[in-house]
This record gives structure tokens, sequence and C-alpha cells, in this order.
């Protein structure tokens, strides 16, 4: 099955979301605060998301749940576990830090590091690639050359690791970077909005 990745750039903090799609099928990635742009696109596709899968826990990541799950109540919530404490709770999402209160509903699936989700003929790993928080993980589909990354890797670095929840010690060492660097199709929030490429 052909698989689409849509990106929406959603929220004050311009976060980057993604609609994975196959048929009518699909998943969402992140969705952020002011998720009006992708509810549009998914009424007039047709498009029910079956997951909303999580790379971490912060505020601007999660902040669109609430209105996903409302429209597409069936959608399973899908977080990395050790994250899974920071959906409901503003001051360990980080939100509190930027006088905001974002939280989402509680996880429907925890996620594990080394796990595999299925779907449309294709299978995605779990990564671990905490350090940004506590338990964030990208999302890699060798066979489509996909990773989602959130905000563990950038164009240019990796996501801060001096904000609270962060740890230093456990950034990816530079050999992990490299091997999940763009040229693979790693998806970042400093890639270019909608730049939807099928494969
Ligand atoms: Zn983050």
């Amino acid at each position: 099955m052909k698989l689409q990745v849509h990106i929406f750039v959603l929220g004050p903090l311009a976060t980057n979301c993604y609609l994975l799609r196959w048929g009518k099928e699909c998943w969402v990635v992140d969705p952020s605060l002011w998720p009006e742009e992708l509810l549009k696109f998914l009424r007039t596709a047709g498009a029910a998301p079956g997951r909303i899968l999580l790379t971490h826990g912060h505020g601007d990541h999660i902040a669109g749940v609430g209105a996903l799950k409302a429209a597409y109540p069936a959608a399973r919530l899908c977080c990395p576990a050790a994250d899974a404490g920071m959906l409901t709770d503003p001051v360990a999402n980080v939100s509190a830090t930027f006088g905001l209160s974002l939280s989402s509903p509680p996880a429907d699936e925890l996620l594990r590091p080394g796990q595999t989700l299925e779907a449309g003929g294709l299978t995605w790993q779990v990564l671990d690639t905490s350090g940004h928080t506590p338990g964030g993980v990208s999302f890699h589909c060798a066979e489509a050359g996909v990773v989602l990354t959130g905000d563990a890797l950038f164009d240019q670095g990796i996501g801060r690791t001096d904000i609270p929840g962060a740890d230093e010690e456990r950034r990816p060492p530079s050999a992990s970077r490299e091997r999940t660097t763009p040229s693979c199709g790693a998806y970042n929030p400093c890639r270019p909005a909608r730049a939807g490429i099928d494969t």
C-alpha cells in the first residue's frame, strides 16, 4: 500500500504534526494546538485516524489530542510509557513554564522501545530517543525510508536537554544521530511545511 506522509505545522510553537495515510486509513503523530487545519483535511479526505502516536509528552506535541479524540473517539492514543504521566500534568509537560496549561486525555496504549507497529503492510519500529524527555521515541519505517523524530533530532542538532524532565546523559550518541540524519528520510521540526511525500 502506498504511504503518504503529510506535514502540518500547528500551534504557536510551529510544532510539526504528521499524518501517515494509506488509502482511507491513517495515523496522526504529535497533534499540537490549533489542529483545525488537520481536522479539516481529515474531514475532506474522509479519513479517520486509527491511532494517534506521540513521540514524547511535551505540551506542544499533545495539545491537539483532545480535539482529535472528540472528533474520532475510536482513535487509540499511543504514548511512550515513560512520558505517560506528562499527558495530564502541565508542569511535567512543561507547558506551565510557558504560562499555558496544556493536557491530553490519558493514553490508551503505552509504547516501549523495541516494539513494532504494523499498518498498511508497513512495519514501524519504536526507537529509544529519550533524553529530551524521559521516554521520547522515534518512529522508523525502514521500508518507506522514513523516521519521525519529534524533537529528538533537528536539521542542525538535537532537542534541548536543559529543560525539566530532560537528561543530558541520555542524549543520543553522535553515531546514532548520524544513522537517523534527514538523508534517510527523517522528518523533524526544521523541515519545510507541507513537504508531503509518497513512498
Ligand atoms: Zn519537546
